[in-house]
């Protein structure tokens, strides 16, 4: 997979090498072999929820939720969404950042899988775990395209499952 991943450097700012997951989606053959890699631990979880994070999480997560028949939850950046949501914010390099979902998305007792495409630091996905489990949701994996490990993001999100099948 790690053939259909571009390095760009120094974007969106300098000292940051982006990992592009455009070669990726526009290849059919192995866009699917990498949602047949994403979904293949997950047959037997009973996931009824897929959460897929602004805006690159949504173009897997939506791939996924279609394969086990789930449903997809889209948490957005403020003032995205247009119905009654919570919000949570957490720290980046420099400030913070928020990120909303729905209320009425998830449900108590929900199964949930969290997508996006790549776990950096973590706190993206930290912050998206903390919404979903506001709401009464099971985190049952955390997933994702690939894992940049030298920056300790599993860390964060401490006993939740985590999945990764490119690494950095
Ligand atoms: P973090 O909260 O640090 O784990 O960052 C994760 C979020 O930032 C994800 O939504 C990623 O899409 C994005 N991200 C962080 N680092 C990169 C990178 N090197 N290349 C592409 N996206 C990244």
């Amino acid at each position: 997979m790690k053939k259909y991943i571009r390095d760009i450097q120094d974007f969106p700012k300098e000292g940051i090498s982006f990992k592009d997951i455009t070669p990726l989606l526009i290849d059919p053959i192995a866009r699917k072999k990498c949602l047949d890699v994403l979904v293949a631990a997950l047959k037997d979880q009973a996931i009824n929820k897929v959460v897929g994070v602004e805006s690159r999480g949504f173009f897997f997560g939506t791939l996924i939720a279609q394969e086990l028949n789930a449903g997809f939850v889209p948490v957005r950046k403020p003032n995205k969404l247009p119905f009654d949501t919570i919000s949570a914010s957490y720290d980046l390099e420099y400030g913070t950042d928020t990120l909303e979902i729905h209320t009425d998305a998830i449900q108590p007792g929900d199964r949930v899988l969290i997508h996006d495409d790549v776990l950096a630091t973590g706190g993206t996905a930290k912050a998206v775990c903390e919404l979903v489990e506001r709401l009464g949701g099971t985190i049952v994996q955390c997933n994702f395209i690939m894992e940049l490990t030298f920056l300790n993001g599993r860390d964060k999100l401490g006993d939740r499952p985590v999945f990764a099948p490119v690494v950095y």
